[in-house]
């Protein structure tokens, strides 16, 4: 018999954009179950990955997920989950998402759900770009918000730890407030670069092709994303105000040394 960390499950995605299918063909290949349903229509896409399509919510909620998994924008997670007719819901789920920040879909969760459902927050901290050549050493962070039906929850990690992620157990705020520090940082030096619209030449130096390679992979992001891990992070705005706070520091000590040197 199979432990239940390895149980088949029946997963139903909310919001099956881009970082959605990414996750769903892994999915696919251990052999879950997955339905999905999402604003826009990706009926001939699910055909091909082998996936239910549900146009109509409940008929989405009505085909008995063991999992419902959200993976809406940021910004737009609020509308969708209450608009959710969460009392076609057929059997307690277990309730997880993969937001990019994480005290925010934690209290919408909290205060949209029934009590019934579990809750589980998790954030993979890896996309279709650092995650195509697969999972192994990429960080997987999880909270355990409201957990009784421990066998649904294993089964739901064991997918991303028999990938070889590395498990990272904290709360919603730990997350948000390391996140603000490294993800939030990383996407804004990405945009600032976009934003100059920087771009290879014959001379490139290896740290600048690391800009480069680091402007392309921020600008395959939605912007909805990026503004997402501003609004919804109450850690980032102190992240961006030291961010300006070092650009003037360092402006003033170039321009004051080239008056020096005058
Ligand atoms: P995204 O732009 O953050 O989200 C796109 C998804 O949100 C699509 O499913 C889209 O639905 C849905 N959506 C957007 N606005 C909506 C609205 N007003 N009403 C209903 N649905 C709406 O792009 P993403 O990269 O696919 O990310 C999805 C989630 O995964 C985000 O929460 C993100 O923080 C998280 N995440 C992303 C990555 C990554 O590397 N991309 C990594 C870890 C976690 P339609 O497609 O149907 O329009």
């Amino acid at each position: 018999m199979s432990s239940p960390s390895q149980n088949t499950l029946k997963i139903g995605i909310v919001g099956f954009g881009r970082f959605a299918q990414f996750l769903a063909k892994t999915m696919i290949k251990q052999g879950h179950c997955i339905t999905a349903t999402s604003r826009s229509d990706y009926s001939n896409l699910s055909t091909q990955m082998g996936v239910s399509f549900f146009r109509n919510m409940i008929e989405f909620l009505e085909s008995e997920n063991d999992v419902i998994l959200l993976c809406t924008s940021i910004l737009s997670l609020s509308q969708v989950i209450s608009t959710i007719p969460l009392n076609f819901l057929k059997k307690p789920a277990l309730f997880a998402d993969v937001l990019s920040v994480k005290e925010h879909p934690r209290e919408l969760m909290l205060q949209v759900l029934p009590h019934e459902t579990d809750v589980l927050c998790t954030h993979p901290m890896f996309g279709p770009d650092s995650g195509k050549h697969g999972w192994k050493d990429l960080n997987f962070m999880y909270d355990k918000v409201r957990i009784r039906n421990e066998d649904i929850c294993s089964s739901f990690l064991h997918i991303f730890s028999s990938e070889g992620c590395k498990m990272m157990e904290m709360t919603c705020e730990e997350h948000d407030k390391l996140a603000a520090k490294t993800q939030f940082l990383t996407h804004a030096v990405g945009r600032f670069l976009g934003e100059m619209d920087i771009a290879r030449t014959p001379i490139d130096t290896l740290g600048f092709q690391k800009l480069v390679e680091l402007k392309e992979t921020t600008m395959r992001d939605s912007f909805d994303l990026f503004s997402g891990l501003f609004i919804h992070n109450r850690f980032a705005r102190e992240e961006l105000k030291r961010l300006e706070l070092a650009f003037e520091t360092i402006k003033q000590k170039l321009l004051l040394k080239g008056k020096d040197d005058k």
